[in-house]
């Protein structure tokens, strides 16, 4: 997260990191509903998506490569299109029952 998204760039006064926790997932254990291809070495949206993803699902591992932990995903499609022409990533919604489970209010 950056500053420009800390306390009060919700509008509401809390930080996105708290906002982003009334969420709630139910994770499909063994079936990711998003998925990166092998790669020695990540292209520059691979890259993208380590600074893109707004709840932080991918990072760089010790040997430089792209992984991703979705279980936190908010099913927004930013690294669906990021990835678009260079096809890094599959995506697909996860499946009924499953997947983020957004709080309002
Ligand atoms: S769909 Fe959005 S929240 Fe989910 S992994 Fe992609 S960028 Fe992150």
């Amino acid at each position: 997260m950056t500053d420009a998204m800390d306390a009060n760039a919700t509008g509401t006064g809390f930080k996105v990191e708290e906002k982003l926790f009334q969420n709630r997932y139910l994770v499909d254990v063994g079936r990711p509903h998003i998925t990166i291809k092998p790669h020695d070495v990540p292209s520059k949206a691979l890259l993208a998506l380590t600074h893109a993803c707004p709840a932080g699902c991918y990072s760089k591992n010790d040997s430089g490569q792209v992984e991703a932990t979705i279980d936190g995903c908010l099913e927004c499609g930013t690294c669906r299109v990021i990835t678009a022409k260079t096809g890094d990533i599959e995506w697909n919604y996860p499946r009924g029952g499953f997947g983020v489970l957004f709080k309002f209010g």
